[in-house]
């Protein structure tokens, strides 16, 4: 019965992990995954989660199901990280908030909503774009496009080409965009690119799906992070917006995210709701509640709250630390005197090389550093101490 199942090619992210375990090298080094590490390259529970933890296992909290959309004390305290909490849309009730299975499991949700209400309305995704963003549409059913985005010869973004791409496309598409820290090329609009971006989809009426994966590590502040969604929102416009828990908390396998959609009224959120907890319920039910539980006790809690933000400061700030070093390394090894301060430019936890796959095959096969093949590399599974070893590596394949 199963013979005819091929195998599936290894995942280009995960599958970057599954190699580098494999090699025996003392010099590996994984740039793969973005997951974040201390200098000391090992994975990190920050205190503030431990602290959580035990106050949860104190009060014997119990492990009944959750209702479909989610713990209402997670959704309330996401909703408000997210736009803040005195928006007058949080006020006003036009936000509806369903917890989902982290980053991936809101994409997901939200993507199973369009492929329901909005059939054959195509999504605009950035040129390049996080790997599973194809894969999450694909598998909803929904079509999708790419919009210019990466520059290679400026290492920068493509503005003009991103604007004119989202002007071309139909009027009521669906327009993907990374709310910070976009992955993988750290590069990310400036306040006033939003703006153009904002006046471009409400002309063409299209409709904004932003994916917040990194909001208070990219910069260290939630607010900044947050700023382009609610610039959008102080506009007026309805949107979608996927949260992730992963990086900013270090959550990645509790799998704790929502996805939210601020609308015109709280009649319609209401509705939007109801039908985001029908498209759940047959998926996987209900959402798990440890994360959950989590982030609404370090957020609803002061002194936990203040302790989260500054442990937000101090993983941004070592992943900036590492980058300024890694470009001081790349700036007195190359003797070639290529500027390569756009590593500087990038935000969040990915730095952008311009390496094309030959060349990130040599990183690898030569000097065990593992990162995925179009030239991105995590800056936190870095180590300030690797970064000389790092640039030799990069210098070397860039160069032959
Ligand atoms: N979107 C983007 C752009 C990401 O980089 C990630 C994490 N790599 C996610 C979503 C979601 O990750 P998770 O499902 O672990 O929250």
């Amino acid at each position: 019965k199963f013979e005819s199942v091929t195998m599936a090619p290894p995942d280009p992210i995960l599958g970057v992990s599954e190699a580098f375990k494999a090699d025996s090298s003392p010099l590996k080094l994984n740039l793969g995954v973005g997951a974040y590490r201390t200098e000391e390259l090992q994975p990190y529970v920050l205190d503030v989660v431990k602290k959580a933890e035990k106050l949860m296992l104190e009060s014997g909290e119990f492990k009944e199901y959750l209702p479909i959309e989610g713990l209402a004390a997670f959704n309330k305290a996401t909703a408000e990280l997210l736009l803040g909490a005195d928006n007058p849309v949080i006020k006003q009730g036009r936000i509806a908030t369903v917890q989902g299975l982290s980053g991936t499991g809101s994409l997901r949700l939200g993507a199973a909503f369009i492929q329901r209400y909005l059939p054959g309305v195509k999504v605009l995704i950035s040129s390049p774009t996080w790997g599973n963003h194809k894969n999450i549409l694909n598998d909803s059913g929904v079509p999708w496009s790419e919009y210019r985005y990466f520059d290679p010869t400026t290492v920068g973004l493509d503005f003009s080409g991103m604007i004119e791409d989202i002007k071309n496309a139909t009027d009521g598409s669906i327009i993907l965009l990374h709310g910070c820290a976009h992955n993988p090329t750290g590069i990310d609009p400036t306040a006033e690119q939003w703006g153009t971006i904002a006046d471009v989809i409400e002309e063409k009426s299209h409709l904004p799906f932003f994916d917040v994966a990194y909001q208070g590590f990219a910069s260290g502040s939630l607010d900044n992070d947050a700023s382009s969604v609610r610039q959008f929102v102080a506009r007026g416009l309805e949107l979608f917006v996927a949260q992730s828990y992963s990086k900013n908390l270090g959550l990645y396998a509790e799998r704790i995210g929502a996805i939210n959609a601020v609308v015109s009224s709280s009649d319609v959120a209401n509705r939007i709701k109801s039908q985001l907890k029908r498209l759940a319920r047959p998926m996987y039910s209900n959402p798990p509640v440890h994360g959950a539980r989590i982030v609404a006790n370090v957020v609803g809690d002061p002194s936990l709250f203040d302790e989260w933000r500054s442990e937000m400061q101090l993983m941004a700030g070592r992943i900036k630390g590492v980058r300024q070093s890694l470009y001081d390394a790349l700036s007195s090894v190359d003797e070639n005197g290529k500027d390569w301060s756009f590593i500087l430019k990038q935000i969040g936890m990915f730095s952008f090389t311009g390496l094309n796959k030959n060349q990130s095959d040599n990183m690898t096969d030569k000097w065990h550093v593992y990162m995925t093949k179009d030239g991105r590399i995590s800056l936190a599974g870095l180590s300030l101490a690797k970064c000389e070893y790092l640039a030799d590596a990069i210098i070397d394949s860039y160069y032959n």
